[in-house]
């Protein structure tokens, strides 16, 4: 590996979506970046995520991201280049006591363009056959939603951000910095100098931090997914991407042959920053033992394996942008909890906007 100093307009730390769709639109605003990271690109938890876009999110501000994050997911991308959104549609399931939030929700979304309909638990079992949801729930159905490749995602928002974006595999050791303002990154490979920095590397983004002064709490939570096969095949092309959010059930048609991705929200916290292929036999137990009772067919059906990894979380369990001001010119991106990746194209648009405003 050669130790040589580069010079960038930013330096991003953090080759997962979030890093890599800001340095694109960083790249897009003329600016230069430096991508650092050891893994290249998606070797975090970005590589791991099921991709389920949608634009239903209620809470703060990641209503307005996952709304703009989806509408940039269906135009492909900035440039049209990026692979389809897989529009199985989506299907949001809420308690009784939640309908009136989803409903003015669905309401705004819609006035924005979106198509959404809040369906009955009847509506539902009609509309879709293979799922059992109980009369006190009710779900956002947004027929244009769906999930996506990450991986090959990823690979098109590099290709897009072109010449601007040159990749670093390395790994960030410190953040450099004069006085009150930061001047790059260290990192294994040699110096990256930039007036500007986004740190984007997930719970490796604390120690940076925390060498240029700037208390960043995260820690890993458990997030990963097992894979099933049903008995009985009909309708699987027609499952919408499900999520729970009475019991933290998630599912979607793997892909198109003939399994069924699923998982439930883990309440697990510093678990190992690693992706690994594979789930233990009490995780798949736990994942049936809750899915089944939205997705019966899961009830018998043989585990396929799946993926055991991690995404980091703030302690507040919102991800944020921060603009910090000691030192100035770093903007941190992190604590994206389980729900990172359907945001990721209005975070990396407002990131990049407020590192442009730091280098200017
Ligand atoms: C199993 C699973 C399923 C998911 N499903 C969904 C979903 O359906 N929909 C959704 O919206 N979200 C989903 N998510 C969440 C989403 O994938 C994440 O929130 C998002 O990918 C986080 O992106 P990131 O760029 O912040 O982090 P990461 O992808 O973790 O990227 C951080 C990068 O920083 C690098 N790094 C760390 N430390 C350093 C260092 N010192 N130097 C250099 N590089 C460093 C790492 O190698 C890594 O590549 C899921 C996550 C998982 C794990």
């Amino acid at each position: 590996m050669s130790h040589t100093a580069t010079v960038a307009d930013v330096a991003v730390v953090g080759g997962g979506i979030i890093g890599l769709v800001t340095a694109e639109r960083l790249t897009a605003r003329g600016l230069t970046v430096v991508l650092i990271d050891e893994t290249g690109i998606a070797g975090g938890a970005t590589g791991a995520s099921g991709g389920l876009v949608r634009a239903f999110d209620p809470g703060g501000h990641h209503q307005a991201w996952a709304a703009a994050g989806l509408d940039t997911y269906l135009r492909q991308g900035w440039h049209g280049t990026w692979p389809r959104v897989r529009a199985q549609g989506s299907l949001t399931l809420v308690a009784e006591d939640a309908l009136p939030g989803a409903v003015g929700a669905v309401t705004e979304l819609r006035a924005a363009g979106h198509k959404a309909d809040v369906l009955s638990a009847q509506e539902i079992t009609t509309r879709f056959p293979g799922l059992a949801v109980p009369d006190d729930l009710a779900g956002v159905y947004e027929p244009e939603a769906g999930w996506l490749p990450v991986r090959a995602v990823a690979t098109a928002v590099l290709r897009d951000a072109g010449p601007g974006l040159r990749l670093k595999r390395a790994r960030a050791t410190r953040l450099l910095a004069t006085g009150s303002r930061t001047t790059g990154v260290a990192t294994t490979a040699g110096q990256v100098h930039a007036p500007a920095v986004l740190l984007a590397a997930g719970v490796g983004s604390t120690p940076l931090a925390a060498s240029a002064g700037v208390h960043l709490p995260l820690c890993t939570r458990s997030v990963g997914y097992c894979l099933f096969e049903p008995r009985e095949q009909a309708d699987l092309a027609e499952l919408p991407t499900v999520v729970d959010r009475t019991t933290g059930a998630w599912l979607r048609p793997w892909g198109t042959g003939s399994l069924v991705l699923a998982g439930v929200t883990s309440k697990e916290t510093d678990v190992p920053a690693t992706v690994r292929p594979g789930v233990t036999a009490r995780e798949q137990q736990r994942v049936r033992d809750v899915v089944r009772h939205r997705y019966p067919r899961l009830a018998q059906a043989p585990g396929r394996g799946g993926t055991t990894a991690y995404d980091a979380m703030a302690p507040a369990g919102q991800g944020e942008v921060t603009v910090h001001t000691s030192p100035a010119g770093l903007v941190t991106a992190t604590g994206w909890n389980g729900g990172g990746f359907k945001l990721a194209p209005a975070v990396g648009e407002f990131a990049a906007a407020r590192l442009a405003e730091a280098v200017s």
